[in-house]
């Protein structure tokens, strides 16, 4: 697949958690009590069996423990670097009722994930050619999943993408500090290593393909579209300072951003996609960042141990406090116009105030474009995501779905294990001829 360029701003970042060497992943992977009821692997939304992974690595069997882990979950190193343990296996390892660390999951799990990719250990093959065709829409965590899944079972399948690149917001939205464009590049192709993912790149489903084509053509549909655009407060038009907070990711992720001129910048929200961006900032080299967030420190949706991490950087929080309008002078935002609010974030009257900024990133949520699927009649959107039932089967004979569109934007690993799961469906739909 098409690579990055290698002079993208993002490369300025260090890994956040340095790899294990084979002696400390030894190490940690001893400590392991190889729990009978092993609380982590029901943490893991792919339920990879972590304490034989882990096993594996103690006793040297490194390859084996990357299978363990890959036959669960195909994105498993990317999983390794970017799911927030801390909140899933991590966090429910039963170490944590003791007075002793967790158990770092993560960090043997990229221990034997990067050993696979660096030694080029191949554990699947395309099964035989079932003579079905699928085709999976948005080239994300989702339909890579699905598309390596179901090749194993030896259908056909053709990736559509509208972006140049694959990998989804693996590629173009994660904290570089916890993986690279390029890295999420890698497992992409590790991916399409499988062979026989056709994949069409710079094609948007249903404006440059409709439903119709792709029924008449393919025998199943996945769908893997994720969000859409950044949300704004309002009256952002024509700012040339004012962005949304995962464009701009996408841009300093894929490209160069020029903050020469930037040394106080404000990031509106309060959920991870606006710690990710103070901190992002920050390691651009932006001197003031500051968060601005209608609600309390504690009441933030964003996770605590990256709000803590943000901190420790040098970020600041602005809590209780709401935008209103921007301050505008020549077609650039001098300034964000608040209010306070109270302890449940209504407006405080008489509070306006205005905060300086050179720079202003929003990151209140990004849109849910479930209105794609109007065509598709027995297709149901609810607040904007696509309605499944458990397996991923929509209301319309032959479609799934999977991932952000459906769960309205949950991890990586939440769209891997849809992805995974949906492909054994389809399977079941293609080969039963339900
Ligand atoms: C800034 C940011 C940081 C994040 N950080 C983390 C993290 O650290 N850890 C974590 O686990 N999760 C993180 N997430 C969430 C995670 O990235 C998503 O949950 C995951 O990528 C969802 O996968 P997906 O395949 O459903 O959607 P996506 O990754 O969004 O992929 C969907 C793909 O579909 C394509 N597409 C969209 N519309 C069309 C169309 N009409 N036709 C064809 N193609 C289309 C898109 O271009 C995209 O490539 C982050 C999200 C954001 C926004
Ligand atoms: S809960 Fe912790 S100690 Fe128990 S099996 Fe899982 S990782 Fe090992």
């Amino acid at each position: 697949m098409g690579r990055v360029p290698a002079d993208r701003a993002e490369a300025v970042f260090e890994d956040f958690k340095a790899a294990y060497s084979l002696q400390q992943a030894i190490a940690e992977s001893e400590r392991c009590l190889y729990c009978y009821d092993a609380p982590c692997i029901q943490a893991c939304p792919t339920t990879i069996d972590i304490p034989t992974f882990i096993r594996k690595i103690a006793t040297g069997n490194v390859k084996g423990s990357a299978k363990t882990i890959f036959d669960s979950n195909i994105l498993g190193m990317s999983c390794a670097r970017v799911c927030p343990v801390e909140v899933l296996c991590v966090g429910d390892c039963v170490y944590n009722r003791e007075d002793s660390p967790p158990i770092q999951i993560g960090k043997l799990q990229r221990f034997a994930t990067d050993a696979a990719f660096e030694a080029g250990w191949r554990f699947y093959e395309a099964g035989a050619d079932t003579g079905k065709k699928v085709a999976c829409i948005g080239g994300g965590p989702a339909s890579l999943a699905a598309a390596h899944r179901l090749r194993m079972y030896g259908h056909s399948v053709t990736i559509f993408e509208k972006r140049d690149v694959l990998g989804g917001l693996n590629t173009t939205g994660v904290a570089p500090y916890k993986m690279r464009a390029d890295r999420s590049e890698d497992e992409v192709d590790w991916v399409l290593g499988i062979g026989g993912i056709e994949v069409r790149l710079g094609v948007s489903v249903p404006g440059d393909v409709s439903w119709a084509e792709l029924e008449s053509e393919f025998d199943a549909i996945f769908l893997g579209f994720g969000l859409g655009p950044d949300k704004f407060v309002g009256g952002e038009e024509g700012l040339s300072n004012v962005h949304g907070a995962v464009d701009f990711i996408e841009q300093f992720k894929l490209g160069a951003v020029d903050l020469s001129d930037v040394k106080r910048a404000l990031v509106l929200g309060g959920g991870n996609t606006a710690i990710d961006a103070v901190r992002e900032l920050r390691g651009l080299g932006v001197s003031d960042v500051r968060m601005v967030y209608r609600g309390s420190e504690a009441a933030m949706a964003g996770y605590q141990h990256e709000w803590k991490a943000a901190k420790v950087e040098g970020v600041r929080g602005v809590w209780h406090t709401s935008p209103v309008s921007y301050e505008v002078d020549e077609g650039r935002a001098t300034g964000v116009r608040c209010v306070l609010t109270d302890e449940s974030k209504k407006k405080v009257p008489g509070s306006e105030h205005v905060i300086d900024a050179d720079l202003v990133l929003v990151a209140i949520g990004q849109a849910k474009i479930g209105e794609l699927v109007a065509g598709l009649d027995g297709v149901q959107v609810e607040w904007g995501c696509v309605v499944t039932d458990a397996s991923g089967a929509t209301g319309r004979k032959g479609v799934y779905c999977g991932g952000d569109c459906r769960n309205g934007g949950k991890e990586v690993v939440n769209a891997a294990a849809e992805g995974r799961d949906s492909a054994e469906a389809i399977h079941a739909y293609l080969m039963g001829g339900q």
